[in-house]
């Protein structure tokens, strides 16, 4: 049986593994809904960027890890440990970093909505870097700068108008997109020139970010050519050369078997022989390269565990199998009508033939994880029900939506399990009640 990633097979017994561990013994242990996440696979995916960008790019590149694709603190000290920097984007990621220990100069801090006291609180931690959105972040970066009296290293997100062709609510590179300043209609050339009249902001360079769950052929190739021209561009009209250019995030993942595998070593060799042939045709000195990879990194890390609760046939329509969870763990489904991979963990020799929906168990009749799948007709009540490739985008984006309790997330490594989220329980939900 060929499965959509190397981390998940068959035991022995014919229960479904996850990382080389049995997924039934998880699920009995630390209970469901449950998410798992394969540290071992993370940090294969970090050193995949890692290595090739060794390889390919210039001194001072460096893959930052997205921390909005799963952020919890040991996930910031395996990013930490693989030497990857990180992209944040709120007080709350900058915080978890810093209590697992990350070194918060390896830190950009992103965001299109920065408050003031986002900014005293991310300048006061030591964040190393801005990604700046817009022109009122622009100006109160720089008061705040000034009144610490530092030089704030920042660089500037930018809109190269590319359509990188998947679905709308990712797509963020195009000139009427809510991030950054669109280079097409002259703007970004004037959010430069206003960069560089700040005296408390180091300018280091630039950023896009064209979308998530990339595929496309030259998506990469054609925002670096944009972006490089536009450094060209500003080097003719101001004379400023940058040094940085951050190309953000986007590659896709295998969700279903029917998605293509991608060969990140080999994409970014293909950018950055784009890269090198266009700093040559302009003639402008090749900046570092950065890149923010959220989902590559740990979405095929991931795994949640479901036991199924209940199976309506209704003849003639369609069937249900309704689990312990739903869109409160993961929304992607209901947002995006995202795909994924389905199992019955303690069925895997049994043929998937009885074709439904798995349903979350939210009042909301848009609570669904997946459509038409196909699980073995003997599911039942109890069954252990696996929804592969959810290590991106899930943890991150779960809610307590009907006041049910967000799962534990325990890490696999190495043949052993612990905790890294706890469940919450019911007086986690009434905390902050008064
Ligand atoms: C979401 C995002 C990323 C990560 O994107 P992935 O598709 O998870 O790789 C990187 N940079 C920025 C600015 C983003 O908004």
């Amino acid at each position: 049986m060929e499965f959509v990633c190397e981390n998940i097979g068959v035991s022995g017994e014919g229960h479904l593994s996850f990382a080389g561990q049995d997924t039934l013994a998880l699920a009995e242990e630390y209970g469901t809904p449950l998410y798992l996440m394969d540290e071992d696979r993370v940090r294969f995916n970090c050193r995949t960027y890692l290595e090739a960008f060794k390889a390919n790019f210039g001194p001072g590149s460096l893959p930052l890890y997205a921390a909005k694709a799963a952020a919890f603190k040991q996930l910031f000290r395996v990013a930490g440990e693989e030497g990857m920097g990180v992209d944040v984007v709120s007080p709350g990621e900058i915080q978890t970093a810093l209590e697992a220990g990350f070194d918060l100069a390896g830190a950009w801090y992103h965001g299109n909505g920065k408050t003031d006291e986002d900014i005293r609180f991310a300048l006061s931690r030591g964040v190393g870097g801005f990604v700046v959105d817009n022109v009122e972040e622009l100006l109160a970066l720089e008061a705040e700068a000034e009144r610490r009296g530092i030089r704030q290293k920042a660089i500037l997100r930018l809109t190269p108008g590319i359509d990188p062709h998947t679905y709308a609510a990712v797509n963020t590179g195009m000139v009427d997109s809510k991030f950054g300043v669109a280079i097409e209609t002259g703007q970004a050339l004037d959010f430069v020139r206003l960069a560089l009249g700040q005296k408390h902001i180091e300018l280091l360079g630039f950023h896009c970010h064209v979308g998530s769950q990339v595929f496309g052929e030259d998506v990469f190739e054609r925002a670096a050519a944009v972006m490089l021209e536009f450094i060209a561009q500003v080097r003719k009209e101001t004379g400023y050369v940058a040094r940085v250019l951050d190309l953000g995030g986007g590659y896709g993942v295998r969700y279903v078997a029917s998605d293509p595998s991608l060969d990140i070593g080999q994409k970014i060799a293909s950018v950055a022989a784009t890269v090198k042939e266009v700093c040559r045709k302009l003639n402008i000195p090749q900046p570092a390269i950065q890149m923010e990879p959220g989902r590559s990194i740990v979405a095929d890390a991931g795994m949640t565990l479901y036991r199924a609760v209940a199976v309506k046939r209704i003849p003639g329509y369609k069937n249900y199998v309704t689990i312990d969870g739903g869109m409160g763990d993961d929304p992607r489904y209901a947002l995006y009508r995202s795909r994924y991979t389905v199992l019955a963990a303690g069925k895997m020799g049994e043929e998937a033939s009885f074709r439904c929906t798995l349903a979350g168990r939210c009042c909301e009749s848009g609570d669904l994880i997946q459509e038409d799948i196909l699980l073995p007709e003997s599911v039942r009540r109890g069954d252990v029900i696996a929804v592969c490739t959810t290590g991106a985008y899930n943890y991150s984006m779960a809610s307590n939506y009907n006041r049910f309790g967000r799962p534990a997330l325990i890490m696999l490594r190495g043949g052993k399990s612990s905790v890294a989220v706890r469940r919450e329980g019911l007086e986690d939900l009434t905390r902050l009640d008064v």
